[in-house]
């Protein structure tokens, strides 16, 4: 067989080493998730240490400890580590030298050969200078190839057809966008930029400043001058980001945070993913700003773009999705993860070198989102069954996401928690796996509860609601969610939908086989649900229990296909509007 050949991922903040194993791009672990992170140090005898043992020592002994080396590639300067100064190119064969003891661990041979991948804004220097780090770390570098090139490699080395792809690539401490042509496997990098100094360390210390403001203002306590208490708050700060990707809440603790008066303070801050992302917003803008001169330099509108992919690991946080989305009309792919799809790119090109037409990336993902439906808006226009989903299509499985909703009125009795899989922004137009009733405590309008959908890879669906004053919660299960309409299927039912669309009266006669779930109103009957949902608020309580009691009763009979019973019922609804005036 071949000279081995790994792949690395040389990064600012992570690095990590794959190689193809029984045709497939897989990352070399060592007891961990196989992230290394990009940190170097000597320990208290003078002893080199690389990745998380380093990292862990950086906030105690930072005059021992170098970080983001990759930032100062290419440049002459010498980098003070303990007594001694060192090349950037040193410090970087450090962490090479890690990769390859661990590929050789994994691997049971010797690694003599490995593709790098670095920035597509490197300059020649740069280059050169990740060359000569791998020869003094002991590897051949055969090849260094763009980290947007490697991206792409990692999902579409397989498909034969020319495809234009956006990367967004948002890591801890870096933000590239490059735009790229990929064709038979080969990648041209069509425009690349980005900010060098944009990445999770910033939306960290912005939570870290929130809860020192908390601490200063709310507990009148100084911490800014401990660093022990920061490097907690830093650490307490990052495990909050990370959580706000996937429950719309989090409360953050830290015991022991301080003493006043010969009391020990403590820290419990609940922090909202809604304040989360209004923090960031501005970092996050830039970062589309980037998006659109990436555009603009490869004279290109959004619509010429055939697919965007999510690189590095902040790109989990769901606002991202959400503005790429609104900006191309399409939902970003971030099903291979997003921390390690450079090196397994660099993988499957380092196959290539090997002579092995390799090799995808085995991936188990949802094929359909699932989510519910809330009273809400479609375009500025009040609309009974808003989709909301929680779990997006391509979601790496399993997958737990959560969301926040709010009751309409005073004293709401009870809640009708669906469950639909779809991708329409009508929740009528998506396919109703289940319906479950809670009953509520009574508390004000508005008040929170929290749903929560795990989907596993059997493609079994658990539903929790939360209400979040009480903690009283309901559950329910729908097993084989995935596996239960297939693609087919669901062009049938969006086909229908649309054909409804044509023909408000059409009642789906055709098949009798389609359950109620799949009828959507027809649109008289929706927009006079969208008026009641509008006037709820200003209703007398009896009033209210009445009107939602009604448009339950429509949508019921419409979705059983009585629509004399629904426009009977209609009726009565039309009569309490106008009396509500
Ligand atoms: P990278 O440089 O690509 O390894 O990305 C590391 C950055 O991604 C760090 O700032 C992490 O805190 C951040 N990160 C990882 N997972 C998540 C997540 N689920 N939500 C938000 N940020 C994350």
């Amino acid at each position: 067989m071949e000279e081995p050949i790994v792949g690395i991922d040389l990064g600012t903040t992570n690095s990590e080493v794959a190689f193809i194993i029984d045709g497939l791009s897989t990352v070399l672990l060592d007891n961990d998730n196989g992230i290394v992170p990009s940190v170097v140090g000597l320990d208290a005898d003078g002893r080199i240490i690389v990745g998380r043992e380093a990292l862990n020592q950086a906030v105690i002994a930072p005059d021992r400890t170098v970080q983001s080396v990759k930032r100062l590639m290419g440049r002459s300067d010498r980098i003070q580590m303990g007594g001694s100064t060192y090349l950037p190119q040193e410090i970087s064969a450090c962490i090479l030298k890690a990769l390859k003891e661990r590929a050789e661990k994994c691997l049971q041979k010797s690694i003599g050969k490995a593709v790098i991948t670095v920035p597509a804004y490197f300059t020649d220097a740069q280059r050169q200078a990740t060359r000569e780090a791998g020869e003094i770390a002991g590897l051949n570098v055969v090849r260094i190839i763009n980290e947007p090139t490697a991206a792409s490699l990692a999902y579409e080395s397989h498909n034969p057809t020319a495809q234009t792809i956006l990367i967004y690539d948002l890591g801890g401490g870096t933000f590239d966008v490059s735009i790229v042509r990929i064709e038979d496997g080969i990648v041209e990098v069509l425009s690349s930029t980005g900010d060098n100094h944009l990445g999770g360390d910033d939306f960290d210390q912005k939570v870290v400043d929130r809860l020192t403001a908390h601490i200063s203002e709310d507990l009148s306590l100084d911490v800014i001058g401990n660093p022990v208490v920061m490097a907690r708050l830093k650490r307490a700060a990052e495990t909050a980001k990370i959580a706000l990707s996937y429950e719309p809440f989090v409360r953050i603790e830290e015991d022991h945070i301080g003493k006043k008066l010969f009391r020990t303070i403590h820290l419990s801050y609940e922090l909202s993913c809604a304040d989360f992302i209004e923090m960031i917003q501005d970092d996050l803008s830039r970062t589309m700003d980037s998006v659109t001169k990436a555009l603009e330099d490869a004279s290109m509108l959004p619509s010429a773009i055939d697919k965007i992919i999510l690189v590095g690991g902040s790109t989990r946080i769901p606002e991202i999705s959400r503005m790429l989305e609104e900006k191309f009309g399409q939902m970003p792919h971030g099903e291979i993860d997003p921390d390690l799809c450079v090196a397994l790119g660099a993988a499957i090109q380092a196959g290539r070198e090997m002579g092995l037409d390799s090799s995808s990336v085995l991936l188990d993902i949802t094929p359909y989102s699932f989510g519910t439906s809330v009273l809400g808006e479609l375009n500025g226009i009040p609309t009974p069954h808003v989709y909301v989903p929680l779990i997006r299509r391509n979601t790496k499985l399993p997958a737990s996401r959560s969301d926040l909703f709010f009751t309409v009125y005073d004293n709401q009795a009870q809640v009708e928690v669906t469950v639909y899989q779809g991708e329409s922004p009508h929740a009528l137009d998506n396919v109703l796996l289940g319906k479950f009733l809670f009953n509520l405590t009574p508390a004000p309008s508005n008040s929170k509860l929290i749903i929560n959908f795990n989907l596993d890879l059997n493609g079994i669906l658990k539903m929790q609601a939360i209400e979040k004053s009480t903690g009283n919660k309901i559950e329910g299960v729908i097993e084989n969610a995935i596996g239960r309409f297939s693609d087919t299927e669901i062009s049938k039912f969006r086909q229908r939908v649309d054909d409804m669309w044509s023909d408000p009266e059409n009642t789906f006669e055709s098949d009798p086989a389609n359950g109620a779930s799949g009828r959507p109103l027809p649109s008289d009957l929706e927009t006079l649900i969208g008026k009641a949902a509008a006037k709820i608020e200003e209703a007398s309580p009896e009033d209210r229990d009445e009107m939602v009691n009604l448009m339950e009763d429509i949508q019921d009979a419409a979705g059983d296909g009585r629509l004399e019973d629904a426009r009977a019922l209609a009726k009565e609804l039309e009569e309490i509007l106008f009396y509500i005036g």
